[in-house]
């Protein structure tokens, strides 16, 4: 059975976290970066469930929690996401977008925008977040990377 980690609240506060560790890298295991202004980085997937699946981060201090933002901040995160959301549904097409503020892992705020298509995994439902998704074809991907930065530079 799963257990929250014993050191949980320092975690939330930022001990160890490996977002703020690994600074704000053009590339890295997870993804290719598509966006980037002073509130946050937004990074397209190299692994998921769907094609399109992004990762907007919270760049700024530590923070685990939208909650936690000033009213400025949070404006500045929120309508980084909502362009990073709309050059997605822009691209793909897709019949829904979800946007996802879980932290359940890694406790600094970030968000999944997970485009949804007809064919997709769980139709009329969210999106399980499991562990060892497929990679996307690495052509195909640096070719959304370029769209999507092309879309997101407008
Ligand atoms: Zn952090």
């Amino acid at each position: 059975m799963k257990v929250w980690p014993a050191d949980w609240n320092e975690r939330k506060r930022g001990k160890d976290c490996p977002i703020c560790v690994d600074g704000r890298p053009e590339e890295f295991q997870f993804g290719i970066r598509i966006y980037s202004t002073a509130h946050t980085d937004a990074y397209l997937q190299r692994h998921g469930a769907v094609r399109g699946y992004a990762v907007v981060i919270w760049r700024g201090r530590h923070v685990a929690e939208p909650m936690e933002l000033s009213d400025a901040e949070a404006v500045g995160y929120w309508r980084d996401l909502l362009r990073v959301a709309g050059a997605i549904e822009q691209h793909y097409l897709p019949m829904k977008v979800n946007l996802e503020m879980l932290g359940n892992t890694i406790p600094h705020l970030h968000t999944h925008v997970r485009p949804r298509h007809r064919d997709d995994p769980a139709p009329y439902g969210p999106l399980a977040h499991a562990a060892d998704l497929p990679a996307f074809p690495d052509e195909q991907l640096r070719a959304d990377v370029e769209a999507l930065r092309k879309l997101l530079a407008s």
